[in-house]
């Protein structure tokens, strides 16, 4: 169980944000436009870069889903 955290709105489109996780790794990403954090191993990191996703280069930034791209292609982590 994990505590309840606390998830900034989407910083693209203002959307609802929500934590995506498969059996090892959760990342938090947009329920409106599907951008996403990458994928850490507790959801407390995951929010925390989500909420954190100022000028930081492991975030999302302005439109374009940086995070979106590695975590699809480089599937073998
Ligand atoms: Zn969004």
């Amino acid at each position: 169980m994990s505590a309840a955290l606390n998830l900034l709105s989407c910083p693209c489109c203002g959307g609802k944000a929500q934590f995506d996780s498969d059996v090892e790794q959760t990342r938090v990403m947009c329920a409106e436009c599907g951008i996403s954090t990458r994928s850490y191993f507790t959801a407390s990191e995951a929010a925390n870069v989500w909420n954190r996703r100022t000028s930081d280069s492991d975030t999302v930034h302005a439109a374009v889903s940086v995070d979106v791209l590695p975590a699809l292609t480089d599937g073998n982590s």
